[in-house]
Formats: C-alpha cells, sequence, structure tokens
C-alpha cells in the first residue's frame, strides 16, 4: 500500500480511487507541481535579501545564513522528491514538509519590513567607533560598517548600511549607530551619523 503522489490518498491499485490518476499520470502532475512551487521559493529567496534591508536587523548576518542553510535544505529536499517520486517511492511526508517550506522566505521578508515599517519605538543611540567595513557579495551588494559593540558580552557589531554611508565612514571615526526595538521585538538599525 502507498500513497498517490498526487493527492495523497492511500491506494492499493496502479490507479488512485480518490483522483483516479495512475501513477504514471500522478507522477506527471506531482512534477508540474514542485516546478510551480519551486518557482515561488525561488522568487521568494530573490525578494528577501533586497527586502530585508530596508529595515536592517542588527543581526542581519545570521539571519542571511540561516535563509542561505534553508535555501539549500529546500532545495536539496525537492530534488530528493523528484527522484523518489520517479522510482515511485512513498513521498507524501516529505512532500508536507517542502510545501510547507515554500511560503517562509515571503513571511520573512514580510516580518522582517513590517517589524521596523511599522515601529513606533523611541530610537536609542549608541556611541560605537568604526574597527573595518565589510562589503558582502550578494544581489544586491551589501555593506557592512565593524563596530564596537554597545551591547555586553560582545566585543564587535557588523552594521548593516547603505552604500553612502559605507563611503563616507573610515575605520577610527567616531558614530552613533540608531537602534529602534522593532514591532516585532527584532532590533534594527534605523541610522549611524557622527556623534
Ligand atoms: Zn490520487
Amino acid at each position: 500500500m502507498t500513497h498517490c503522489l498526487d493527492c495523497g490518498a492511500e491506494r492499493q491499485s496502479d490507479q488512485c480511487p480518490a483522483c483516479g490518476l495512475t501513477s504514471a499520470a500522478a507522477e506527471v502532475v506531482l512534477r508540474r507541481r514542485l516546478v510551480k512551487r519551486t518557482a515561488w521559493f525561488l522568487v521568494g529567496a530573490v525578494v528577501f535579501v533586497p527586502a530585508s534591508q530596508i529595515f536592517p536587523p542588527v543581526e542581519l548576518d545570521p539571519i542571511l545564513i540561516f535563509m542561505g542553510i534553508l535555501f539549500f535544505a529546500a532545495l536539496s529536499l525537492g530534488y530528493w522528491i523528484e527522484h523518489r517520486a520517479r522510482r515511485r517511492r512513498e513521498v507524501e511526508a516529505l512532500k508536507r514538509i517542502y510545501f510547507g517550506l515554500i511560503p517562509v522566505p515571503w513571511v520573512l521578508a514580510a516580518v522582517l519590513f513590517v517589524n521596523g515599517r511599522f515601529d513606533s519605538s523611541i530610537p536609542r543611540t549608541e556611541p560605537a567607533a568604526i574597527i573595518g567595513k565589510v562589503s558582502v557579495a550578494g544581489l544586491p551588494r551589501g555593506y557592512r560598517l565593524v563596530v564596537t559593540s554597545w551591547r555586553g558580552g560582545r566585543s564587535i557589531e557588523r552594521v548593516p548600511v547603505p552604500r553612502d554611508d559605507f563611503d563616507r565612514f573610515h575605520p577610527g571615526d567616531e558614530v552613533v549607530v540608531v537602534v529602534q526595538d522593532g514591532l516585532a521585538g527584532i532590533p534594527w538599525v534605523s541610522a549611524v551619523h557622527r556623534p
């Protein structure tokens, strides 16, 4: 007994009693759905990178690393489902996990946007000194000022900044980092300026 590749109903014979598809037809339908949903996932991942930098979280880099891991894990899972379906193996549970991951980049992008856009918390000013500058490969290219940390237990912060801030500050400069708490509790950087 296996589950139908398309609708997931239990079936004893080659033809599914619920949707009427044979296993070969169900495989074709499943592949079409996989392609469509994977496209949504890819678009979401592409949208996520610039969207996460409109109101950049203080912890932007760990968030981007998490998204990168999720991206490759999801695509490997999609590939594995396709591979198993071709051999008519059971894919029902994997399919549910995979389809559950599709909206994640969209949801995270929306959370980060709302977190900054509708934040009414009072901006805090944190004094810091610039130690270095890093430009991060990506679409679009990211810019970070490496500064002394204002938080206990940490030595540095990688502050996401727009290109013009990246160009006008230099190692050794004293700056003020303006941080807000965020509507969703994710602290974000609203500005960097001179004291
Ligand atoms: Zn079916």
